[in-house]
């Protein structure tokens, strides 16, 4: 039995890390000293539900789906180009943030702490929630980030201003974000459908001069979207698994019908990556629990699998 055959990649093998990655907590990340390219962290947050919780479970459920799609050490084998990627990439699990349930406030400065302390060890840091509402504790750990613009994949825009009286729902996320880091310039919604919008939130967001494109848009020629996409720009990536068609991926607390497929939603990710600079990475609205066959959290393994084979082969490609 040679070497390679000893260390076998079974997918359901533990502990269950993301990718199979080495542990080391967020806020210990500093202690070692060394440098990684990627760290993932878990946000088990999910009490601004308006509808159906359960992603607090997302962060569990990922790191088990993702073990299918642990990085073998040359990198990630790509038939159609004969190349690999993430070949020797340094990928670090950084926990889950210490959530406080109920207590809005400690659970947000939390969630930025260990956002923050993950940014300052690692290259590309990515979040998996989560409710959407923490991508606003998240994005206040990239506020010293210039001209920073959020590309949000998501059937709901997220940016009323209250909503069920509470301003810190999932409903609001962006709109906090806004108000609060002055360098946030712009946001871009792709994937926009349904019939309970507010129309408050879509008048603040056109207000603003965001992008607002419908999926609709999608479906009618997804290349004419990706040209509406940032370009050049630093881009925090945030991602409602939602986005995705309910019948694909139906693991999410408030699905909508004549959503994404797969692939539209993984190309206009890779578009994104290759068109900008990607400065974070959330995966949100994953409530395992409600699709009992498991695959919503196949899906956004491998989505989140595919968002770092693209990140690596820009990166490869531009000699960083
Ligand atoms: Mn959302
Ligand atoms: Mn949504």
């Amino acid at each position: 039995m040679s070497g390679d055959e000893r260390h076998l990649e079974l997918p359901f093998t533990g502990p269950a890390t993301f990718f199979k990655a080495p542990h080391v907590p967020a806020l210990e990340l500093h202690r070692t000293g060394g440098r990684f390219d990627v760290g993932i962290l878990g946000v088990p947050f999910d009490f601004a539900v308006g509808f159906r919780p359960g992603a607090r479970f997302a962060p569990a459920a990922v790191r088990a789906a993702s073990g299918r799609y642990a990085v073998p050490p040359s990198g990630y084998y790509d038939f159609e180009t004969d190349s690999y990627s993430l070949g020797g990439a340094r990928l670090v699990d950084a926990g889950d943030v210490d959530v406080a349930q109920l207590e809005t406030a400690e659970s947000h400065d939390r969630i930025t702490a260990a956002a923050r302390a993950l940014r300052a060890a690692v290259a590309l840091p990515l979040f998996v929630g989560g409710d959407h509402s923490v991508s606003y504790p998240l994005l206040r750990a990239f506020d010293e980030v210039r001209r920073l613009h959020v590309v949000q994949l998501d059937a709901h825009l997220d940016y009323s201003d209250s909503r069920n009286a509470t301003r810190w729902a999932n409903s609001s996320p962006f709109r906090r974000a806004v108000e609060a880091l002055p360098e946030l310039v712009h946001v871009t919604v792709v994937g926009l459908r349904g019939v309970r919008a507010d129309p408050e939130a879509f008048a603040a967001a056109r207000s603003r001069g965001h992008e607002l494109i419908a999926a609709r848009a999608v479906h009618a020629a997804i290349t004419d979207v990706v040209d509406r996409l940032p370009k050049g720009e630093n881009v925090y990536l945030s991602i409602d698994v939602d986005a995705l068609d309910a019948a694909e991926l139906p693991g999410t607390g408030s699905p909508e019908p004549e959503g994404l497929s797969y692939g539209q939603a993984r190309d206009l990710v890779v578009a994104t990556v290759r068109r900008n600079e990607l400065v974070g990475v959330d995966l949100m609205e994953l409530a395992p629990e409600l699709d009992p066959t498991g695959r919503s959290a196949l899906l956004s393994a491998r989505l989140l699998a595919e968002t770092l084979e693209a990140w690596w082969r820009v990166r490869a490609e531009s000699g960083a």
